[in-house]
This record gives structure tokens, C-alpha cells and sequence, in this order.
């Protein structure tokens, strides 16, 4: 297995635990970001894995921005 399989599966650091974990929790970190909660915060884990990982990092930011478009902010429920 070469290091950067390794680090996809397996993350890189302590609170990382790669990307199956990551995306496990990820509707509820953008749905904490998406609230203005300090999803950093909240999920560690998951902004540890986005720090060292690309593709993670640009799925989860494109869906707070796909999320953000198809519901502002201002949004009356
Ligand atoms: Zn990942």
C-alpha cells in the first residue's frame, strides 16, 4: 500500500480517521456550518481529514455551497 492510499484510508494525524469516517458525519457538519455553528468546533475529526485531503475538502465545500444556493441564510421556513 503506498502512503497516499494510506493516507485516504487511513487519515494522517490522531483525530483524522480517513475519509469513510469522514463522510459518515459530513451531512451533519455542513448542516452546522450551514446553521452558523462553529463546525470546527463540533468536528474535529472531519476538518483534520479536510486539512489533509483534497478531494475531501472540495466535495464538502462544494456541498455547503450547493446547500447555501438552494437555501440562503435568510431562508423563512
Ligand atoms: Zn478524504
Amino acid at each position: 500500500m503506498n502512503d497516499n492510499l494510506k493516507n485516504r484510508l487511513l487519515g494522517r494525524g490522531p483525530l483524522d480517521r480517513g475519509c469513510e469516517a469522514g463522510m459518515a458525519v459530513v451531512d451533519q457538519y455542513v448542516e452546522a456550518v450551514l446553521r452558523g455553528d462553529d463546525a470546527a468546533r463540533l468536528f474535529p475529526a472531519i476538518v483534520a481529514h479536510m486539512d489533509g485531503c483534497a478531494a475531501c475538502r472540495e466535495d464538502i465545500e462544494g456541498l455547503i455551497e450547493a446547500l447555501r444556493n438552494i437555501r440562503p441564510p435568510d431562508d423563512r421556513v
